[in-house]
């Protein structure tokens, strides 16, 4: 049994289109929540206010202007930094 694609996109790549040491020159990284994992430490919103907001409960909402590549240092702290794991700098397609 073949293992389940876990790309996000529907009907999957072929491994040939995306495979190790290749990379689409389209591809823009973009910053992606987990709203399962979130717990809602607020650590991204005060990490990366450009890019992040926190909702009336204290959970973010990712903006736009996340995926802004003049911030994109500051994403990817904020996603590092993430202590649940649940915000990820994706790959994503023009
Ligand atoms: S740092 Fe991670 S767990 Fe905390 S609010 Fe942000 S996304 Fe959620």
């Amino acid at each position: 049994m073949r293992p389940r694609d876990r790309s996000g996109e529907a009907g999957g790549a072929s491994p040939s289109a995306t495979g190790p040491g290749r990379r689409d020159a389209s591809a823009d990284p973009a910053l992606v929540l987990d709203p399962i994992a979130c717990v809602g430490h607020g650590l991204c919103a005060e990490l990366f206010p450009e890019g992040v907001v926190l909702d009336d409960w204290g959970f973010p909402i990712v903006l736009a202007e996340a995926s802004d590549p003049a911030l994109r240092a500051h994403a990817k702290r904020a996603a590092k930094a993430c202590p649940a794991l649940a915000l990820k700098l994706r790959a994503t397609r023009r």
